[in-house]
Protein backbone atom coordinates (compact mmCIF):
# COMPACT_ATOMS: atom_id res chain seq x y z
CA UNK A 1 0.00 0.00 0.00
CA UNK A 2 1.24 3.44 -1.10
CA UNK A 3 0.61 6.59 1.10
CA UNK A 4 0.47 10.05 -0.59
CA UNK A 5 -0.33 13.53 0.25
CA UNK A 6 -1.47 14.41 -3.33
CA UNK A 7 -2.59 12.07 -5.53
CA UNK A 8 -3.24 13.62 -9.40
CA UNK A 9 -5.08 11.40 -11.69
CA UNK A 10 -4.40 12.33 -15.22
CA UNK A 11 -0.86 13.67 -16.68
CA UNK A 12 -2.76 15.49 -19.39
CA UNK A 13 -1.81 18.77 -19.59
CA UNK A 14 -3.39 20.05 -16.14
CA UNK A 15 -2.35 16.89 -14.21
CA UNK A 16 1.32 18.14 -15.56
CA UNK A 17 0.98 21.76 -14.51
CA UNK A 18 -0.46 20.99 -11.19
CA UNK A 19 2.44 18.17 -10.29
CA UNK A 20 4.89 20.91 -11.41
CA UNK A 21 3.50 23.42 -9.10
CA UNK A 22 3.50 20.92 -6.22
CA UNK A 23 6.94 20.25 -6.81
CA UNK A 24 8.05 23.91 -7.14
CA UNK A 25 6.29 24.45 -3.55
CA UNK A 26 7.94 21.18 -2.05
CA UNK A 27 4.45 19.02 -2.08
CA UNK A 28 4.66 15.79 -2.49
CA UNK A 29 2.27 13.83 -5.25
CA UNK A 30 1.91 10.82 -7.16
CA UNK A 31 0.56 11.14 -10.19
CA UNK A 32 -1.48 8.43 -12.46
CA UNK A 33 -2.55 8.06 -15.91
CA UNK A 34 -3.57 5.15 -18.20
CA UNK A 35 -1.16 6.79 -21.13
CA UNK A 36 1.63 8.49 -21.01
CA UNK A 37 0.64 10.60 -24.40
CA UNK A 38 -0.33 13.86 -22.84
CA UNK A 39 -3.94 13.66 -23.20
CA UNK A 40 -5.34 15.96 -25.44
CA UNK A 41 -1.62 17.41 -25.93
CA UNK A 42 -0.29 14.04 -27.67
CA UNK A 43 1.80 13.62 -30.56
CA UNK A 44 2.15 10.95 -32.64
CA UNK A 45 5.65 10.30 -34.95
CA UNK A 46 4.85 8.62 -37.42
CA UNK A 47 6.93 8.19 -41.22
CA UNK A 48 8.90 11.93 -40.31
CA UNK A 49 5.84 13.52 -39.10
CA UNK A 50 5.03 14.59 -35.79
CA UNK A 51 0.88 14.60 -35.79
CA UNK A 52 -0.57 16.53 -33.05
CA UNK A 53 -4.03 14.37 -31.90
CA UNK A 54 -5.91 17.84 -32.47
CA UNK A 55 -5.09 21.17 -34.20
CA UNK A 56 -3.52 23.06 -30.84
CA UNK A 57 -1.44 26.03 -30.70
CA UNK A 58 0.06 27.60 -27.66
CA UNK A 59 -2.42 30.95 -26.78
CA UNK A 60 -1.14 33.41 -24.39
CA UNK A 61 -3.37 36.21 -22.73
CA UNK A 62 -1.51 36.30 -19.37
CA UNK A 63 1.95 37.01 -18.21
CA UNK A 64 2.09 34.60 -16.06
CA UNK A 65 1.72 31.80 -18.68
CA UNK A 66 3.54 33.82 -21.34
CA UNK A 67 6.49 33.67 -18.48
CA UNK A 68 5.82 30.43 -17.59
CA UNK A 69 5.79 28.86 -21.43
CA UNK A 70 9.15 30.23 -22.30
CA UNK A 71 10.71 29.19 -19.48
CA UNK A 72 9.86 25.90 -20.29
CA UNK A 73 10.35 25.95 -23.74
CA UNK A 74 13.57 27.81 -24.30
CA UNK A 75 14.54 28.11 -27.55
CA UNK A 76 12.05 25.57 -28.94
CA UNK A 77 9.51 28.07 -29.54
CA UNK A 78 7.68 29.74 -32.43
CA UNK A 79 6.05 33.10 -31.84
CA UNK A 80 3.22 32.93 -34.33
CA UNK A 81 1.07 35.58 -35.62
CA UNK A 82 -2.67 34.59 -36.64
CA UNK A 83 -3.16 33.69 -40.43
CA UNK A 84 -6.75 32.18 -40.60
CA UNK A 85 -9.34 31.61 -43.40
CA UNK A 86 -12.35 30.39 -44.25
CA UNK A 87 -13.77 28.22 -47.32
CA UNK A 88 -16.77 29.54 -48.69
CA UNK A 89 -18.43 28.88 -52.49
CA UNK A 90 -15.11 27.39 -53.31
CA UNK A 91 -12.89 29.83 -52.34
CA UNK A 92 -10.37 31.20 -49.13
CA UNK A 93 -11.65 34.25 -47.31
CA UNK A 94 -9.60 35.82 -44.45
CA UNK A 95 -10.95 35.13 -41.20
CA UNK A 96 -13.52 36.29 -39.67
CA UNK A 97 -16.31 35.90 -41.31
CA UNK A 98 -18.17 38.65 -39.55
CA UNK A 99 -15.58 41.19 -40.24
CA UNK A 100 -14.54 39.88 -44.08
CA UNK A 101 -17.38 39.33 -45.82
CA UNK A 102 -18.02 42.02 -47.85
CA UNK A 103 -15.20 40.43 -49.62
CA UNK A 104 -17.24 37.94 -51.23
CA UNK A 105 -18.21 37.79 -54.94
CA UNK A 106 -21.72 37.19 -54.19
CA UNK A 107 -23.31 40.04 -53.64
CA UNK A 108 -26.84 37.94 -52.22
CA UNK A 109 -24.85 37.02 -49.52
CA UNK A 110 -22.80 40.58 -48.94
CA UNK A 111 -26.57 42.07 -49.09
CA UNK A 112 -27.76 39.92 -46.71
CA UNK A 113 -25.42 40.84 -44.12
CA UNK A 114 -25.69 44.42 -44.65
CA UNK A 115 -29.24 44.24 -44.01
CA UNK A 116 -28.58 41.94 -40.75
CA UNK A 117 -25.75 44.45 -39.74
CA UNK A 118 -28.23 47.30 -39.93
CA UNK A 119 -30.47 45.87 -38.37
CA UNK A 120 -28.50 44.89 -35.23
CA UNK A 121 -27.06 48.58 -35.54
CA UNK A 122 -31.28 50.03 -34.73
CA UNK A 123 -31.76 47.23 -32.51
CA UNK A 124 -28.74 47.73 -30.15
CA UNK A 125 -30.40 48.62 -26.76
CA UNK A 126 -32.09 45.49 -26.88
CA UNK A 127 -32.49 43.13 -24.15
CA UNK A 128 -29.74 39.84 -23.52
CA UNK A 129 -30.90 37.10 -25.13
CA UNK A 130 -31.34 33.99 -23.56
CA UNK A 131 -29.47 31.20 -26.33
CA UNK A 132 -26.60 30.87 -28.29
CA UNK A 133 -28.68 30.92 -31.62
CA UNK A 134 -30.58 34.25 -30.47
CA UNK A 135 -26.90 35.77 -29.06
CA UNK A 136 -25.53 35.01 -33.13
CA UNK A 137 -28.51 36.67 -34.53
CA UNK A 138 -29.07 39.62 -32.46
CA UNK A 139 -24.85 40.44 -32.46
CA UNK A 140 -24.00 39.60 -35.70
CA UNK A 141 -27.69 39.75 -38.00
CA UNK A 142 -29.46 37.23 -39.41
CA UNK A 143 -27.57 37.23 -42.83
CA UNK A 144 -23.77 36.69 -41.09
CA UNK A 145 -25.51 34.32 -38.44
CA UNK A 146 -27.38 32.37 -41.91
CA UNK A 147 -23.88 32.36 -43.50
CA UNK A 148 -21.57 31.24 -41.52
CA UNK A 149 -22.00 31.49 -37.72
CA UNK A 150 -25.32 28.82 -37.27
CA UNK A 151 -24.30 26.14 -39.99
CA UNK A 152 -20.61 26.82 -38.61
CA UNK A 153 -21.66 26.21 -34.91
CA UNK A 154 -23.73 23.70 -35.70
CA UNK A 155 -21.60 21.33 -37.40
CA UNK A 156 -19.02 21.95 -34.43
CA UNK A 157 -21.37 21.83 -31.87
CA UNK A 158 -23.73 18.69 -33.13
CA UNK A 159 -26.44 20.03 -30.77
CA UNK A 160 -29.43 22.30 -31.30
CA UNK A 161 -28.04 25.83 -30.72
CA UNK A 162 -31.28 26.93 -28.97
CA UNK A 163 -30.45 24.97 -26.51
CA UNK A 164 -26.77 26.30 -25.46
CA UNK A 165 -26.58 29.07 -23.28
CA UNK A 166 -24.51 32.20 -23.74
CA UNK A 167 -21.78 32.05 -21.01
CA UNK A 168 -18.52 31.13 -22.44
CA UNK A 169 -19.48 33.36 -25.63
CA UNK A 170 -18.07 36.77 -25.52
CA UNK A 171 -14.35 35.71 -25.20
CA UNK A 172 -14.52 32.91 -27.80
CA UNK A 173 -16.43 34.84 -30.87
CA UNK A 174 -14.84 37.69 -32.14
CA UNK A 175 -17.30 40.90 -31.75
CA UNK A 176 -16.71 43.38 -34.26
CA UNK A 177 -17.87 46.88 -34.13
CA UNK A 178 -21.45 46.48 -36.45
CA UNK A 179 -20.96 49.93 -37.26
CA UNK A 180 -17.35 49.88 -38.44
CA UNK A 181 -18.27 46.87 -40.52
CA UNK A 182 -21.21 48.31 -42.33
CA UNK A 183 -18.99 51.43 -43.14
CA UNK A 184 -16.17 49.05 -44.55
CA UNK A 185 -19.00 46.75 -46.49
CA UNK A 186 -20.35 50.17 -47.70
CA UNK A 187 -17.28 51.54 -49.07
CA UNK A 188 -16.60 53.97 -47.46
CA UNK A 189 -13.91 52.96 -45.12
CA UNK A 190 -11.04 50.86 -44.71
CA UNK A 191 -9.14 49.60 -42.09
CA UNK A 192 -7.20 46.47 -41.83
CA UNK A 193 -7.30 45.18 -38.16
CA UNK A 194 -6.75 41.98 -36.53
CA UNK A 195 -9.86 40.43 -34.40
CA UNK A 196 -10.83 37.77 -31.70
CA UNK A 197 -8.64 36.39 -29.00
CA UNK A 198 -5.85 34.67 -30.66
CA UNK A 199 -3.94 37.03 -32.89
CA UNK A 200 -0.55 35.65 -31.80
CA UNK A 201 0.12 32.39 -29.93
CA UNK A 202 3.39 30.39 -29.62
CA UNK A 203 4.03 26.62 -31.19
CA UNK A 204 7.06 24.21 -30.67
CA UNK A 205 9.40 24.59 -33.89
CA UNK A 206 9.93 20.87 -33.25
CA UNK A 207 7.96 18.42 -31.53
CA UNK A 208 4.41 19.15 -32.67
CA UNK A 209 2.31 20.44 -29.34
CA UNK A 210 3.41 17.55 -27.22
CA UNK A 211 6.83 19.03 -26.84
CA UNK A 212 5.54 21.61 -24.50
CA UNK A 213 4.01 18.74 -22.06
CA UNK A 214 7.83 16.85 -22.34
CA UNK A 215 9.87 19.86 -21.18
CA UNK A 216 7.65 20.08 -18.24
CA UNK A 217 8.21 16.89 -17.51
CA UNK A 218 12.33 17.35 -18.36
CA UNK A 219 12.25 20.07 -15.96
CA UNK A 220 10.84 18.22 -13.40
CA UNK A 221 13.27 15.56 -14.19
CA UNK A 222 14.03 12.22 -11.88
CA UNK A 223 11.01 13.39 -9.27
CA UNK A 224 8.80 13.20 -11.92
CA UNK A 225 9.71 9.63 -13.29
CA UNK A 226 9.65 7.90 -9.57
CA UNK A 227 5.62 10.03 -9.16
CA UNK A 228 4.44 8.39 -12.41
CA UNK A 229 2.92 5.44 -12.66
CA UNK A 230 1.34 4.16 -16.09
CA UNK A 231 -2.23 2.78 -14.95
CA UNK A 232 -5.73 3.70 -14.59
CA UNK A 233 -7.90 4.44 -11.94
CA UNK A 234 -9.72 1.72 -11.39
CA UNK A 235 -11.87 2.48 -7.91
CA UNK A 236 -11.93 5.08 -5.20
CA UNK A 237 -13.37 4.72 -1.86
CA UNK A 238 -13.56 8.49 -0.49
CA UNK A 239 -14.68 7.11 2.99
CA UNK A 240 -10.96 5.58 3.22
CA UNK A 241 -9.59 7.86 0.90
CA UNK A 242 -8.33 4.61 -1.14
CA UNK A 243 -7.47 4.23 -5.16
CA UNK A 244 -7.17 0.74 -6.51
CA UNK A 245 -5.17 1.31 -9.82
CA UNK A 246 -5.95 -1.23 -12.66
CA UNK A 247 -2.69 -2.60 -11.99
CA UNK A 248 -3.88 -3.46 -8.42
CA UNK A 249 -1.75 -0.71 -6.98
CA UNK A 250 -3.43 0.74 -3.78
CA UNK A 251 -2.66 3.85 -2.87
CA UNK A 252 -4.00 6.25 0.32
CA UNK A 253 -4.08 9.87 -0.41
CA UNK A 254 -4.67 12.88 2.20
CA UNK A 255 -6.16 14.76 -0.84
CA UNK A 256 -7.12 13.71 -4.89
CA UNK A 257 -6.70 15.68 -7.64
CA UNK A 258 -8.77 14.40 -10.96
CA UNK A 259 -8.47 15.38 -14.35
CA UNK A 260 -10.14 12.58 -15.92
CA UNK A 261 -13.64 13.25 -17.11
CA UNK A 262 -16.30 14.32 -13.97
CA UNK A 263 -18.68 11.44 -15.12
CA UNK A 264 -15.70 8.90 -15.51
CA UNK A 265 -14.54 9.62 -12.33
CA UNK A 266 -17.98 9.45 -10.19
CA UNK A 267 -18.34 6.34 -12.44
CA UNK A 268 -15.35 4.94 -10.44
CA UNK A 269 -16.51 5.88 -7.05
CA UNK A 270 -17.40 2.84 -4.21
CA UNK A 271 -20.39 5.05 -3.00
CA UNK A 272 -22.10 7.73 -5.24
CA UNK A 273 -26.19 9.12 -4.09
CA UNK A 274 -28.58 8.02 -7.29
CA UNK A 275 -28.87 11.69 -7.17
CA UNK A 276 -25.25 12.35 -7.89
CA UNK A 277 -24.98 9.54 -10.64
CA UNK A 278 -28.14 10.84 -12.31
CA UNK A 279 -26.74 14.73 -12.67
CA UNK A 280 -23.40 12.88 -13.72
CA UNK A 281 -25.05 11.65 -16.73
CA UNK A 282 -27.13 14.28 -18.01
CA UNK A 283 -23.88 16.17 -18.79
CA UNK A 284 -23.64 16.40 -22.08
CA UNK A 285 -20.14 16.72 -24.49
CA UNK A 286 -19.30 16.54 -28.12
CA UNK A 287 -17.04 13.76 -30.06
CA UNK A 288 -14.68 14.55 -32.51
CA UNK A 289 -12.51 12.46 -35.63
CA UNK A 290 -9.40 14.40 -36.27
CA UNK A 291 -8.02 12.82 -39.19
CA UNK A 292 -3.94 13.35 -39.45
CA UNK A 293 -2.95 13.69 -43.48
CA UNK A 294 1.00 13.99 -44.25
CA UNK A 295 0.92 14.63 -48.28
CA UNK A 296 3.05 15.77 -50.52
CA UNK A 297 3.62 19.54 -51.01
CA UNK A 298 0.70 21.31 -52.76
CA UNK A 299 -1.36 23.07 -50.67
CA UNK A 300 -0.35 26.96 -51.98
CA UNK A 301 -2.32 28.88 -48.61
CA UNK A 302 0.45 30.18 -46.13
CA UNK A 303 -3.10 29.56 -43.34
CA UNK A 304 -2.80 28.02 -40.16
CA UNK A 305 -5.99 26.74 -39.82
CA UNK A 306 -9.26 27.07 -41.71
CA UNK A 307 -12.98 27.31 -41.30
CA UNK A 308 -15.65 25.16 -42.96
CA UNK A 309 -18.99 26.73 -42.64
CA UNK A 310 -21.34 24.93 -45.25
CA UNK A 311 -23.52 22.05 -44.77
CA UNK A 312 -22.00 20.12 -47.25
CA UNK A 313 -18.84 19.77 -46.22
CA UNK A 314 -18.82 17.27 -43.42
CA UNK A 315 -15.66 18.72 -41.70
CA UNK A 316 -15.71 22.12 -39.92
CA UNK A 317 -12.13 23.06 -39.56
CA UNK A 318 -8.64 22.09 -40.87
CA UNK A 319 -5.48 22.81 -39.28
CA UNK A 320 -2.06 22.63 -42.00
CA UNK A 321 0.00 21.74 -38.80
CA UNK A 322 3.38 22.13 -41.27
CA UNK A 323 2.53 25.71 -41.50
CA UNK A 324 2.60 26.44 -38.25
CA UNK A 325 6.03 24.94 -38.10
CA UNK A 326 8.02 23.30 -41.26
CA UNK A 327 9.31 20.80 -38.64
CA UNK A 328 6.88 18.72 -38.28
CA UNK A 329 6.53 17.31 -41.74
CA UNK A 330 9.39 15.92 -43.98
CA UNK A 331 11.08 18.11 -46.56
CA UNK A 332 8.30 18.75 -49.41
CA UNK A 333 5.54 17.45 -47.48
CA UNK A 334 3.12 18.71 -45.57
CA UNK A 335 0.40 18.06 -42.67
CA UNK A 336 -2.83 18.73 -42.32
CA UNK A 337 -5.44 18.15 -39.13
CA UNK A 338 -9.28 17.60 -40.25
CA UNK A 339 -11.44 17.91 -37.89
CA UNK A 340 -15.61 16.31 -37.81
CA UNK A 341 -17.24 16.13 -34.90
CA UNK A 342 -19.41 13.47 -33.84
CA UNK A 343 -23.10 13.88 -31.84
CA UNK A 344 -21.51 11.85 -28.71
CA UNK A 345 -22.45 8.10 -28.90
CA UNK A 346 -22.63 8.74 -32.32
CA UNK A 347 -21.10 5.47 -34.36
CA UNK A 348 -17.47 6.03 -35.32
CA UNK A 349 -15.93 3.77 -38.35
CA UNK A 350 -12.37 4.88 -38.78
CA UNK A 351 -12.29 3.42 -42.07
CA UNK A 352 -15.44 5.36 -43.64
CA UNK A 353 -14.14 8.45 -41.59
CA UNK A 354 -11.14 8.33 -43.45
CA UNK A 355 -12.79 7.50 -46.48
CA UNK A 356 -15.24 10.20 -46.46
CA UNK A 357 -13.26 12.77 -45.46
CA UNK A 358 -10.64 12.28 -48.14
CA UNK A 359 -13.38 11.88 -50.96
CA UNK A 360 -14.62 15.50 -49.48
CA UNK A 361 -11.29 16.87 -49.67
CA UNK A 362 -10.86 16.23 -53.37
CA UNK A 363 -14.38 17.03 -54.63
CA UNK A 364 -13.39 20.71 -52.72
CA UNK A 365 -9.61 20.52 -54.73
CA UNK A 366 -8.09 20.94 -51.62
CA UNK A 367 -5.75 17.94 -51.98
CA UNK A 368 -5.33 17.20 -55.51
CA UNK A 369 -4.99 14.03 -56.25
CA UNK A 370 -5.32 10.81 -54.02
CA UNK A 371 -1.71 9.27 -54.64
CA UNK A 372 -0.60 12.58 -52.80
CA UNK A 373 -1.74 11.19 -49.76
CA UNK A 374 1.36 9.76 -47.56
CA UNK A 375 -0.28 9.17 -44.24
CA UNK A 376 -3.84 8.84 -42.99
CA UNK A 377 -5.14 8.51 -39.73
CA UNK A 378 -8.32 9.05 -37.66
CA UNK A 379 -8.03 9.58 -34.12
CA UNK A 380 -11.20 9.42 -32.69
CA UNK A 381 -11.29 11.65 -29.02
CA UNK A 382 -14.51 10.90 -26.73
CA UNK A 383 -14.23 14.11 -25.13
CA UNK A 384 -13.94 16.96 -27.18
CA UNK A 385 -16.24 19.54 -26.38
CA UNK A 386 -18.38 20.10 -23.14
CA UNK A 387 -21.52 21.47 -23.78
CA UNK A 388 -23.04 24.39 -22.06
CA UNK A 389 -26.44 23.23 -22.65
CA UNK A 390 -29.02 25.61 -20.61
CA UNK A 391 -29.28 23.59 -17.71
CA UNK A 392 -25.62 22.32 -17.04
CA UNK A 393 -24.14 24.77 -14.83
CA UNK A 394 -26.75 24.22 -11.69
CA UNK A 395 -25.48 20.28 -12.34
CA UNK A 396 -21.73 20.95 -12.76
CA UNK A 397 -21.28 23.04 -9.71
CA UNK A 398 -23.82 20.04 -7.55
CA UNK A 399 -21.48 17.91 -8.57
CA UNK A 400 -18.22 19.68 -8.35
CA UNK A 401 -19.41 20.77 -4.57
CA UNK A 402 -19.99 16.86 -3.95
CA UNK A 403 -16.12 15.85 -4.98
CA UNK A 404 -14.94 19.05 -2.57
CA UNK A 405 -16.38 17.87 0.53
CA UNK A 406 -15.03 14.31 -0.36
CA UNK A 407 -11.24 17.00 -0.84
CA UNK A 408 -11.35 15.81 -4.05
CA UNK A 409 -10.26 18.55 -6.45
CA UNK A 410 -11.90 18.24 -9.90
CA UNK A 411 -10.05 20.32 -12.56
CA UNK A 412 -8.95 20.76 -16.02
CA UNK A 413 -11.22 20.84 -19.37
CA UNK A 414 -13.43 17.55 -18.53
CA UNK A 415 -12.53 17.69 -14.71
CA UNK A 416 -14.39 20.81 -14.49
CA UNK A 417 -16.42 20.91 -17.37
CA UNK A 418 -15.22 23.86 -18.90
CA UNK A 419 -14.27 24.97 -22.72
CA UNK A 420 -10.80 25.58 -21.18
CA UNK A 421 -7.57 26.64 -22.95
CA UNK A 422 -4.30 24.90 -22.05
CA UNK A 423 -3.88 28.37 -20.07
CA UNK A 424 -7.25 28.32 -18.31
CA UNK A 425 -5.99 24.60 -17.60
CA UNK A 426 -2.61 25.90 -16.15
CA UNK A 427 -4.20 29.06 -14.28
CA UNK A 428 -6.70 26.43 -12.49
CA UNK A 429 -3.95 23.94 -11.64
CA UNK A 430 -1.61 27.30 -9.85
CA UNK A 431 -5.20 27.79 -7.71
CA UNK A 432 -5.68 24.22 -6.77
CA UNK A 433 -1.66 24.28 -6.09
CA UNK A 434 -2.02 27.07 -3.57
CA UNK A 435 -4.86 25.83 -2.28
CA UNK A 436 -3.13 22.14 -1.31
CA UNK A 437 -0.05 24.54 0.06
CA UNK A 438 -2.63 26.81 2.15
CA UNK A 439 -3.93 23.24 3.63
CA UNK A 440 -0.64 21.31 4.20
C1 LIG B 1 -10.21 19.96 -30.81
C2 LIG B 1 -9.54 20.69 -29.69
C3 LIG B 1 -8.67 21.72 -30.00
C4 LIG B 1 -8.06 22.43 -28.96
N1 LIG B 1 -7.20 23.43 -29.30
C5 LIG B 1 -6.57 24.12 -28.33
C6 LIG B 1 -5.62 25.11 -28.67
O1 LIG B 1 -5.34 25.36 -29.83
N2 LIG B 1 -5.02 25.79 -27.65
C7 LIG B 1 -5.31 25.55 -26.33
O2 LIG B 1 -4.76 26.21 -25.46
N3 LIG B 1 -6.20 24.58 -25.99
C8 LIG B 1 -6.83 23.86 -26.94
N4 LIG B 1 -7.71 22.87 -26.61
C9 LIG B 1 -7.97 22.62 -25.18
C10 LIG B 1 -6.88 21.76 -24.54
O3 LIG B 1 -6.70 20.57 -25.28
C11 LIG B 1 -7.30 21.38 -23.13
O4 LIG B 1 -7.67 22.52 -22.40
C12 LIG B 1 -6.22 20.65 -22.34
O5 LIG B 1 -5.44 19.82 -23.15
C13 LIG B 1 -6.92 19.83 -21.28
O6 LIG B 1 -6.00 19.09 -20.55
P1 LIG B 1 -6.50 18.16 -19.36
O7 LIG B 1 -5.28 17.65 -18.69
O8 LIG B 1 -7.50 18.89 -18.55
O9 LIG B 1 -7.30 16.96 -20.04
P2 LIG B 1 -6.79 15.76 -20.91
O10 LIG B 1 -5.78 16.19 -21.87
O11 LIG B 1 -8.03 15.09 -21.43
O12 LIG B 1 -6.06 14.78 -19.85
C14 LIG B 1 -6.75 13.87 -19.07
C15 LIG B 1 -5.82 12.67 -18.83
O13 LIG B 1 -6.51 11.72 -18.00
C16 LIG B 1 -6.15 10.42 -18.43
N5 LIG B 1 -7.18 9.48 -17.95
C17 LIG B 1 -8.47 9.39 -18.34
N6 LIG B 1 -9.10 8.42 -17.66
C18 LIG B 1 -8.20 7.88 -16.80
C19 LIG B 1 -8.24 6.85 -15.81
N7 LIG B 1 -9.36 6.15 -15.54
N8 LIG B 1 -7.11 6.56 -15.11
C20 LIG B 1 -5.96 7.25 -15.35
N9 LIG B 1 -5.86 8.24 -16.27
C21 LIG B 1 -6.97 8.55 -16.98
C22 LIG B 1 -6.06 10.54 -19.93
O14 LIG B 1 -5.25 9.49 -20.46
C23 LIG B 1 -5.45 11.93 -20.12
O15 LIG B 1 -4.05 11.87 -20.22
C24 LIG B 1 -8.33 22.12 -27.60
C25 LIG B 1 -9.17 21.06 -27.31
C26 LIG B 1 -9.78 20.35 -28.33
C27 LIG B 1 -10.69 19.19 -28.00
Amino acid sequence: MLHVDNLIVGAGFTGLCVAHRLQQQGQSYLIVDENQDGGLCSTTAIEGFFFDTTGHVIHHNTALYEDFVRKIMGANLLCLKRKAKFFFQQQLQPYPFQAYFYMLPNYEVVNECIQGLEQVVKCKTRKEPRNFEKWLIANFGKGISKNFLIPYNEKMWRFPLKKISIEWVEKYIPKPDSEQILRIAKGTTFEEKEYGYNQSFFYPKVGGINAFLEAIKQKMGEKFRSSFIKSSLSLVDTNRRKAILSNGTKILWNRLISTIPLPAFLDRLAKIPDAIKLCARSLKFTSLVSLNLGIRREMSTDAHWIYFPEKSIPFHRIVIQSNLSKFVAPDSSQSLIVERSLQHGAHFDRKQEINCIISHLLKNGIIKRKSDILVARANYIRYAYPIYDTVFNKRKYCLLKFLRNLDVYSIGRFGSWEYLSMEDCFIQAMDTAMNLKNMA
